[in-house]
């Protein structure tokens, strides 16, 4: 049994936090972990930038609706669930990542959960646990299921460590320098090719 697990963001959908920034024309949410390394701090300044301009959750959400998928994810991912089982696992939010899930025909998705008011104000996030990707696919193995897992940053080097096989996609100069031991793919057409040499079955 093969499961196919992938990031999401920079590998199905655009880098969430930095196209909303772009879009809604934020300078300071354009602040990633490569900024501010502390990932709580960077949460917490994010949600008070967006409740200084009175962004509430219903807002971001068109705001990412309006992004979609990355071109050819659609049939990309189409393609994966006719071979394999597939899981997303994604260290964003399922609010956040709603709009953009109903455009990629609701596949399963592991990741996190924001706290909301009433009024839409985004109050606080709740991280499910920590290294959840490493931990889902541990878990995966638990229930003898074959994992292979593609991503694009450090935030999924873990997971791909723990799988079968890791394959990066599209991923920066410094993740591919840094971890040589997993194949590099740029397009869904290499991807795929990856994804066929990792399994034991033949997949057209
Ligand atoms: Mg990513």
């Amino acid at each position: 049994m093969e499961l196919v697990c992938l990031d999401l963001e920079g590998v199905l959908v655009p880098e969430i936090w930095i196209n909303v920034a772009k879009r809604t024309g934020i300078k300071a949410l354009e602040a990633t972990t490569r900024d501010i390394p502390d990932y709580d701090v960077l949460m917490k300044q994010r949600l008070a930038i967006c409740k200084e301009h009175g962004l509430g959750l219903p807002d971001i959400q068109a705001v990412i609706a309006d992004m979609g998928p990355i071109p050819g994810a659609y049939e990309f991912l189409a393609w994966v669930r006719e071979h394999f089982q597939l899981i997303i696992l994604s260290d964003t939010f399922y609010e956040f990542a709603h709009p953009l899930m109903r455009q990629l025909d609701w596949p399963t998705l592991f990741c996190h959960k924001l706290e909301v008011a009433a009024d839409g104000t985004i109050t606080d996030y709740k991280l499910r646990q920590p290294d959840q990707k490493r931990a889902a696919i541990k878990a995966f193995h638990s229930l003898n299921y074959r994992c292979i897992a593609a991503g694009d940053s450090y935030n999924d080097t873990n997971m791909l460590g723990e799988a079968e096989q890791g394959i990066l996609f599209d991923a920066p100069e410094n993740v591919i320098r840094e971890f040589p031991q997993f194949p590099v793919t740029t397009t869904y057409e290499e991807l795929k090719a990856e994804i066929r040499k990792a399994s034991l079955r033949q997949i057209p």
